[in-house]
């Protein structure tokens, strides 16, 4: 096939995995929040449609890098992903995970950080924040802006990181669950962990929340990494339902 309508088709069906895989997974845990917290997204109705409306116009825009990245690698062998897991040694499969993992990590704090300047956070940045408190469905309601700067990282990184698939597949499913969950409104994760001495460097819902509560704090992404490096991490915040929730965090 020629290369434009391949690469045409590639992001087409790239647009429909990222749209696909929304639905289902932010579905997955709106519905799981249904049943653990019945009403916790009571009267939200209008702003999730709005939520799933930019979800799905984002999913186009992740699609077109992916759908370049996708067809770079299987129709020109462009791309550092592998198959054959002898390629490597077998400790750079865990190791480029959590690489990937950082370094998309230090992207999404330096630009979310940019984006929280006044006129770009007006422009690009306030879609996300119309979210308040945010739902499973906001995990990618952004402007087409903060879509694009999302969208380049992971198709960026395997044309210059070798990854193997399975582990390129265990960043994206990460990807995927932590931009849905740290949305969600209340923690999945057992207190042990996210008090404990790794929830000091790993952010899950209870951090994320406190950022769209605050704004001006917990930027970061996976990690707590450049926020407490750059003194911008405040610590875990609390959700409104905490008293509902023996479990709920504690700052
Ligand atoms: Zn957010
Ligand atoms: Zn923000």
């Amino acid at each position: 096939m020629d290369a434009l309508p391949a690469l045409l088709l590639s992001a087409l069906a790239m647009t429909l995995i990222v749209g696909g895989r929304y639905l289902v997974v932010s579905g997955g845990f709106a519905m799981l929040t249904a049943w653990r917290f019945p009403g916790l997204y009571g009267g939200q109705r209008r702003q999730i449609d709005r939520e799933i409306r930019w979800s799905l116009a984002s999913a186009a825009i992740y699609g077109v890098p992916a759908g370049i990245a996708a067809w770079g690698w299987q129709a020109r062998g462009w791309t550092q992903i592998y198959t054959d897991a002898g390629a490597y040694p077998v400790w750079w499969i865990p190791l480029s995970i959590l690489l990937y993992l950082f370094l998309h990590d230090s992207w999404f704090y330096w630009t979310h950080r940019w984006m929280h300047r006044p006129k770009l956070f007006r422009v690009a940045h306030k879609v996300h924040h119309d979210s308040r408190p945010p739902t499973a469905w906001a995990a990618m309601s952004f402007h087409p802006i903060e879509a694009l700067t999302g969208a380049v990282v992971i198709p960026a990184l395997v044309f210059l990181i070798p990854i193997h698939a399975g582990a390129l597949l265990a960043v994206l499913l990460v990807m995927t669950v932590m931009g849905v969950t740290n949305h969600m409104g209340w923690e999945m994760f057992p207190q042990w962990l996210v008090q404990g001495r790794a929830g000091k460097w790993l952010i899950t819902a209870s951090h994320h929340h406190r950022h769209h509560r605050e704004y001006k704090c917990n930027y970061g992404l996976y990690f707590r990494f450049w926020d407490r490096l750059c003194g911008t991490d405040k610590g875990l915040g609390e959700f409104d339902h905490a008293s509902r929730d023996p479990r709920a965090s504690r700052a």
